[in-house]
């Protein structure tokens, strides 16, 4: 047999793609499946930034660029983050790489020696801990349930904190669970990292825009750790550019160095015409960001009236993001015509293969009572979907 690497033995595969994997396979023999378990607008990327690209593709923007990405596009990410944020950066604090998925794992590399803790809030995105893993850390998970809608407590962190402890990671707003750090709630936090300087933070911000709640807030604001701070970013979500693979970090000036010189080593920069479409994305009107967020509001306000008084369901209004993350363990223990429902893992494969609307078992999210479904698509296609879920968990005994 092939001696893979402990590192790749020890790595699971991403649970999302791999459902939304089965989704497609189930779909290519003529079912008609409806895929709630991928992250993904259903949006095509804004007009203009498409034409931006067009004229890109008639200039010189065919060749190897600087690893960090053009100067001028990380000035432009700079500038976002005074005018959106209010906060200071320079170009050579910005790295651009292939999505923030990238983003993240450069900074994780960077920062983590084998044994080193890094503690994530659950639940939390699935590639997280698998980051860790690569970097030979260890996570340290830290619960929090729909009945704290999902946000953990100052106290709740400074217990998980150790002398191995190196970083912190958390997504606000959250995949899978669409909560949203208010300032305040941060500024309590901060306090207890205000006592552990030795801790960094990812903070990984890519929902950014697609937030119904309290205005962003970067945990970068606050002086007393901004040099600490990695802030995450991207275009996928908030400019339906998922495709194009482009995301960005900002931090300390040696951060961002060390992620250059990791980048430097294994992708280069990424693709030269998409940051053209960036530039494009980040210097121009912002109206089809917004009305793509209105549309997902409404959708929002759909399924959650939809849902909210659903038997067995334990529900959170999502602030922001674009998922429910329901906890559905009430239906552990019972059946569907006899086949079992043990944990959320059995329901997901059931819902996909008996109700065709794919989504994703809690676990790979830290989170085992629950799944994840995401709110990306239709109004017609949303109604289907709940209206399938309705009738089988109504057959559930
Ligand atoms: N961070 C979170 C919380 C996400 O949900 C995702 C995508 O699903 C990413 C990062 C990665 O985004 P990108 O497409 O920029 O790699």
């Amino acid at each position: 047999s092939v001696q893979l690497s402990e590192r790749i033995n020890r790595l699971e595969e991403s649970a999302t793609i791999l459902m939304a994997k089965k989704a497609r396979e189930l779909a290519s023999q003529g079912v008609d499946v409806i895929n709630l378990s991928l992250g993904e607008p259903d949006f095509t990327t804004p007009k203009h930034i498409l034409e931006a690209t067009k004229t890109a593709l008639d200039g010189a923007y065919t060749f190897y660029t600087p690893v960090a990405g053009y100067l001028d596009l990380r000035q432009a990410v700079a500038a976002k983050l005074k005018n959106e944020n209010g906060l200071d950066y320079a170009a050579d604090q910005i790295v651009v790489s292939t999505g923030a998925k990238q983003s993240l794992t450069n900074a994780v590399m960077a920062l983590v020696n084998p044994e080193e803790e890094v503690i994530i809030p659950t639940p939390y995105w699935v590639s997280y801990s698998e980051m860790v893993k690569l970097a030979e850390g260890e996570s340290v998970f830290i619960p929090s349930s729909v009945e704290s809608n999902f946000k953990i407590t100052p106290a709740q962190l400074e217990a998980a904190i150790t002398p191995k402890s190196k970083l912190f990671m958390f997504s606000s707003p959250c995949n899978p669970t669409g909560s949203v750090y208010t300032k305040e709630e941060l500024a309590e936090l901060v306090k207890v990292f205000e006592k552990h300087p030795q801790i960094y933070i990812i903070s990984d911000e890519i929902y950014e825009h697609i937030n119904f709640g309290a205005a962003h807030a970067s945990i970068a604001s606050f002086e007393s750790v901004k040099d600490r701070v990695i802030i995450i970013n991207g275009f996928s979500k908030g400019f339906a550019m998922t495709g194009w693979r482009l995301g960005y970090l900002a931090a300390s000036k040696p951060i961002a160095a060390a992620c250059d010189k990791l980048q430097s080593q294994i992708t280069s920069a990424t693709c030269s015409i998409a940051k053209r479409a960036a530039l494009a994305a980040l210097t121009s009107d912002m109206t089809p960001t917004y009305e793509m967020r209105e549309a997902f509001r409404k959708r929002r306000d759909l399924v959650y009236n939809l849902i909210k008084d659903m038997k067995g369901l334990k529900v959170n209004l999502p602030e922001g993001a674009f998922y429910f993350f329901p906890d559905v363990s009430y239906f552990f223990g019972k059946s569907y015509e006899g086949k079992a429902i043990n944990n959320s893992s059995d329901l997901s494969l059931l819902l996909l293969s008996e109700a065709h609307v794919s989504t994703v078992s809690g676990d790979s999210f830290g989170d085992p009572n629950s799944i994840r479904f995401s709110y990306a698509t239709s109004e017609d296609k949303l109604i289907e979907a709940v209206r399938r879920i309705s009738a089988f968990l109504e057959k559930v005994k």
